[in-house]
């Protein structure tokens, strides 16, 4: 494999994206669905990507799996994976320069994707076991026997009887065809997993039950996963970091007790006020006003600008720069040059 030596910065920094712009060519200009993430995901963390559909979520979580088809292309940046290559080393790799044959083999070995609509992914000809046993042969050494264990070992994790290896996609509900992709993404034991709205189109309780089997299958494993929806109250669930994206940029970070209790940014801050509350208070619910602007042209300065409540001058001309205001805690908003209250400055640029 075409290792690069690129020097860990941090222990437990796992993926490292800098920069990264994904853009998609139309025939009115390109449409900048990604345009200058940074972002840092964690070993052993679930780090929750949330933001209203049309954000970016999907396109970034794709492109680092390098999953970008025509008329996307990746602009420019970089998503250095690390992992370990033995007890005491650990390589990094630039996942977006990586040649087509190892990224596939990247994909299955270490960082497995659970996509959106089971559906979609499993072949309506083929039997369950068909479908993951061809993964594991693909990407292992594993002989027939210990890839059946394995197959096997993942379905039981997942909560699907045996018997559901010999069987077809018709003939299993949307929260077993949806348990299947997971099986068959944890059944080379990745590093990583980014799972892209895996539960949407199940109903509610088949929905908490696979969140729970994921967050126990991420925590047993040892697995970070990178959860990415809309849907707050999910991550509130199931994330212990969130990254809230904007227009194609991600505009705050925080642990999600932080996110949820104190959220700093304007759009962070409506997104968790149109949340329904079961037993609150009785009041009118609170939206964002406005439209999402459009990735083939992003507004000036600030892109939340012409929505902000707190919209200043200096916002319509000037983009404001992410800043660390707290320990682990970034925001790009003019509101915050200074540190949060009670919270001691992080960074010389905020002193
Ligand atoms: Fe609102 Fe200005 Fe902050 Fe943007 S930079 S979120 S417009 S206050």
């Amino acid at each position: 494999m075409n290792s690069q030596a690129i020097t860990q910065p941090n222990a437990q920094m796992l993926l490292d994206i800098k920069d990264l712009r994904i853009w998609y060519r139309t025939t009115r200009g390109n449409a900048q669905a990604v345009d200058g993430v940074d972002l840092v995901i964690n070993r052993n963390e679930i780090f929750g990507l949330a933001g209203e559909s049309g954000c970016g979520k999907t396109t970034l979580a794709r492109g680092v799996l390098g999953m970008t088809k025509l008329p996307g292309y990746v602009e420019s940046g970089e998503a250095i994976y690390y992992h370990p290559v033995s007890d005491s080393s650990v390589v990094g790799r630039d996942l977006l320069t990586l040649p087509a044959r190892e990224m596939r083999q990247m994909r299955w070995r270490h960082i497995a994707y659970v996509p959106q609509g089971a559906m979609n992914v499993l072949s309506p000809v083929l039997r369950i076991e068909k479908q993951i046993l061809d993964a594991i042969y693909e990407h292992s050494d594993l002989s027939k026997e210990e890839a059946r264990a394995r197959m096997f070992e993942c379905m039981e994790m997942v909560g699907l009887d045996r018997t559901v290896a010999r069987m077809y996609p018709h003939e299993l509900s949307g929260g077993m065809k949806q348990r299947v992709t997971i099986a068959a993404a944890i059944s080379l034991k990745p590093g990583l997993i980014i799972a892209d709205e895996p539960t949407t189109a199940l109903d509610v309780n088949v929905q908490q039950v696979i969140l729970q089997e994921l967050k126990d299958i991420a925590a047993s494993l040892g697995v970070t996963l990178i959860y990415v929806t809309h849907d707050m109250a999910v991550h509130a669930e199931m994330a212990d970091r969130l990254g809230i994206m904007y227009s194609g940029l991600i505009v705050e970070v925080a642990s999600v007790v932080e996110a949820f209790k104190e959220p700093l940014h304007p759009y962070s801050q409506g997104l968790i006020a149109s949340i329904p509350m079961i037993g609150g208070d009785r009041s009118r619910m609170v939206g964002i006003p406005g439209n999402a602007p459009s990735p083939l042209a992003w507004p000036s300065g600030c892109r939340f600008h012409p929505r902000c409540p707190k919209v200043m001058e200096i916002c319509r001309d000037k983009v404001p720069p992410m800043l660390e205001v707290a320990p682990g805690r970034f925001v790009a908003c003019h509101l915050y040059p200074t540190p949060m209250s009670g919270a001691a400055p992080a960074s010389e640029e905020l002193n």
